[in-house]
């Protein structure tokens, strides 16, 4: 086996910059122009929506809707802010967004209000004359950072080569990743997940194949392969800063799923003892947290699922109910707020937002619907051909196999 060498690790700047906005007040929106003290990288803009004031961009946005009407869709992630949500025609996590986005076919403009990779699947989903905008170029996922496609693809070759064709590992991929990852999952038999759909995935993976290769979160992975009743000592962790992933090939074989060292820096933060405390405080409390949490976090909860089935559980729930929640802080206090009936807060005392999403501040949704209206498209995010059609094998797989 030829010996490859690996790139010292690093850590992604998003993860850096994760704590920039994390305060023990309440969240609340500045001008453009405060919000760059943050310390963070944000994308230019023209000087003037620097200092546009709350209801500058609302009267903005509402005659830009009005001038372009149904030229424009509006996606909002539920983990975006309130003063940017209230302008989305339609809300859902990543999977429920990509299938509105498959089904879209009206709007010319779909002006995506979330992170990088989901306007990437976006496009890949969409018809070729539709386009699709990310209002900040800045907002990625540090999570689909820790897994860069040159690193993937270099620890696929190794894998393979060490353990065999798609009978003996297939490659699965978590919706957060970027769109080559796909690619890469398509061309090789592999599918994309969500967190709403990964138990039925990765079932589907191991009709096919001996071991699964799970990218880019370990937690996801790790959490859904003990649901599927796939003990811990048949799951390693590769690092891709070191040569087989940091493993023996024999490890590698004994092994079913290969864990990605990837992770999400908000859902990371929520722990046991935060878990404690809430039950101290009161008693009949459920704990309901999302399967990007670290697995002891996961065993202590009452319920485990994704952003969708987080929303419906507390929307479902009897008035008087208790609800601790470890999810992003956007959508815990949007569910505070919509169910004043119920008792619903983060399990984290820290008011920590995912700092990518926070980065679509709405002067920057303002300043691509005012450049639709003048012609000028900004932020197209575009796919190119062949990466696009191998991505949408591996999306086309998921959707059909999980509805
Ligand atoms: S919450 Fe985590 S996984 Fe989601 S966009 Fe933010 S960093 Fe990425």
């Amino acid at each position: 086996m030829t010996t490859v060498f690996k790139r010292p690790a690093v850590v992604p700047i998003t993860e850096l910059e994760q704590s920039a906005f994390c305060t023990t007040e309440t969240l609340r929106t500045k001008t453009l122009e405060e919000e760059f003290r943050a310390g963070v990288r944000w994308q230019k803009v023209p000087i003037r929506y620097l200092k546009l004031s709350p209801e500058e961009i609302d009267e903005g946005i509402a005659a830009a809707r009005e001038a372009l009407q149904k030229q424009v869709v509006v996606l909002g992630h539920h983990y975006q802010r309130p003063d940017v949500i209230k302008y989305a025609d339609f809300r859902g996590d990543s999977y429920k967004l990509s299938q509105m986005a498959a089904r879209e076919r009206d709007s010319k403009f779909i002006v995506f209000c979330g992170v990088h990779f989901m306007a990437e699947t976006a496009d890949i989903l969409t018809a070729p004359d539709q386009v699709v905008i990310l209002p900040n170029l800045a907002a990625g996922c540090s999570m689909a950072d820790m897994a860069q496609t040159e690193d993937v693809e270099e620890s696929w070759n190794e894998l393979s080569s060490v353990l065999g064709g798609p009978e003996e590992v297939l490659p699965v991929t978590y919706m957060n990743s970027t769109a080559a990852i796909k690619a890469l999952c398509g061309r090789n038999g592999g599918i994309v997940c969500t967190s709403s759909n990964a138990t039925k995935l990765m079932d589907w993976a191991f009709e096919r194949s001996q071991r699964i290769l799970f990218i880019p979160d370990q937690h996801l992975g790790r959490n859904t392969g003990l649901k599927l009743g796939i003990p811990l000592e048949d799951m390693v962790v590769w690092s891709p800063f070191e040569p087989l992933g940091g493993h023996t090939p024999d490890r590698l074989r004994r092994a079913r799923i290969i864990l990605w060292e990837g992770h999400c820096s908000v859902h990371t933060r929520f722990s046991v003892k935060q878990i404690e405390e809430a039950r101290t405080r009161y008693p009949d409390v459920s704990i309901l947290v999302h399967p990007e949490c670290t697995m002891d976090v996961v065993q202590q909860a009452d319920h485990v699922g994704s952003t969708e089935y987080i929303a419906k559980m507390v929307r479902e729930a009897p008035a008087g109910s208790k609800w601790a929640i470890g999810t992003e802080i956007n959508l815990v206090n949007r569910l505070a707020e919509e169910n004043p009936d119920k008792t619903v807060f983060c399990l984290d005392p820290i008011v920590c937002p995912c700092a990518t999403m926070y980065r679509v501040h709405p002067a920057y949704l303002l300043w691509v619907l005012e450049g639709l209206m003048a012609g000028l498209v900004i932020n197209r995010i575009k796919i190119e051909d062949d990466v696009a059609g191998e991505a949408r094998i591996a999306l086309n797989r998921m959707l059909e196999i999980a509805g």
